[in-house]
């Protein structure tokens, strides 16, 4: 039985403790945030749009869209572009748990 750290996907240990002990520090690294991709900020808050889905919006939402109207800071990192794992991992939790109540 091997245990994964949750936080970088990568590190396995043999034993909870081995796991702990790694994770604690795991967590708290430092990544390029990966809501953003770094950009440090999203548009919408990370909605995309397909081309026909832009199509139908309109030319003048497009213009708007192109020139920037809609971005704001990203919500994860709030602007930085980095987050760190511990903190990521959280949010792909709560968001889980967002779908599970729904
Ligand atoms: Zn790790
Ligand atoms: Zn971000």
């Amino acid at each position: 039985m091997t245990h994964r750290c949750p936080y970088c996907l990568t590190s396995t240990f043999s034993t909870v403790d081995g796991l702990e002990a790694h994770a604690e520090e795991c967590s708290e690294e430092e990544v390029t945030c990966p809501m953003c991709g770094g950009r440090k900020t999203q548009h919408l808050h990370g909605v995309s749009f397909s081309g026909d889905e832009m199509e139908e919006m309109g030319l003048e939402f497009r213009e708007d869209y192109a020139s920037g109207m809609f971005e704001h800071p990203c919500d994860h990192c709030r602007g930085s572009g980095k987050t760190t794992r511990g903190s990521w991992q959280w949010h792909l939790e709560s968001e889980a748990e967002r779908r599970v109540g729904a």
